[in-house]
């Protein structure tokens, strides 16, 4: 009773279509669930997610869990959970991919997952990393951990001087380093981060959990715009 009285008042509605909630259904609607442009890339390798890193970083999975399309409703629901403030679908997605990969015997291939940070003024008007809940519905389905201590962005390590305004800008967005890793040196880490277009992000967070000796590496995008 309470409950129809609230969504009377909030209608709760999906993040795929905007169409209101049945009881049972969270976040997402029945349709829209079944219907998610999935990319099966733990099934079938992705050659052209694979060939994105070909060459310049060693991974052990190349995984991306949907299809990124322009105005479509995995746009839809990457916007909700970066820019109106709903952690729960991201952790609901997490959830969803954590399952399809312990049911396809990933669940020993990786033993901690590092959300892709976001900068430190983008966290403060965020309130929180989107990649963090990805990191712990995902950390859910898979029983594994979860850490955001380890992999940190934004400090600059490399002369300004004669880098352009926007140059300097971008350098400074896009520097990534480890923390903290001593005690997972041989720990087999997956990174996890929202949506990947060139792959510039990941690439520059694999090379940095590399440089301090991490080599059990893999990655998931849970959308690729490719
Ligand atoms: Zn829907």
């Amino acid at each position: 009773m309470l409950h129809s009285f609230i969504d009377l008042i909030f209608p709760r509605i999906c993040a795929g279509c905007q169409a209101p909630l049945e009881r049972s259904e969270e976040q997402i609607c029945t349709h829209c669930r079944f219907e998610l442009p999935v990319t099966n890339s733990h099934i079938q390798t992705d050659i052209q997610l694979v060939n994105k890193f070909a060459g310049r970083v060693n991974l052990k999975h190349t995984l991306s869990f949907l299809k990124f399309v322009k105005g479509g409703k995995v746009q839809k629901m990457m916007h909700e959970l970066k820019y109106k403030g709903n952690q729960e679908i991201g952790e609901l997605l997490g959830r969803l991919y954590g399952a399809e990969l312990r049911d396809n015997g990933f669940k020993h291939e990786f033993d901690l997952i590092l959300p892709v940070p976001i900068h430190k003024k983008r966290l403060i008007i965020r309130g929180y990393n989107q990649s963090d809940s990805l990191a712990k519905g995902l950390a859910e389905s898979l029983g594994i951990e979860w850490k955001s201590d380890i992999l940190k962005r934004g400090t600059e390590t490399e002369s300004q001087i004669k880098k352009s305004r926007l140059e300097r800008y971008k350098n400074m967005e896009d520097v990534f380093y480890a923390e903290n890793y001593e005690e997972i040196l041989h720990r087999k880490i997956v990174i996890v981060d929202d949506t990947l277009t060139t792959g510039a992000t990941l690439e520059s967070c694999v090379i940095a959990l590399n440089d301090v000796g991490i080599k059990d590496v893999s990655i998931i995008a849970m959308a690729t715009a490719l």
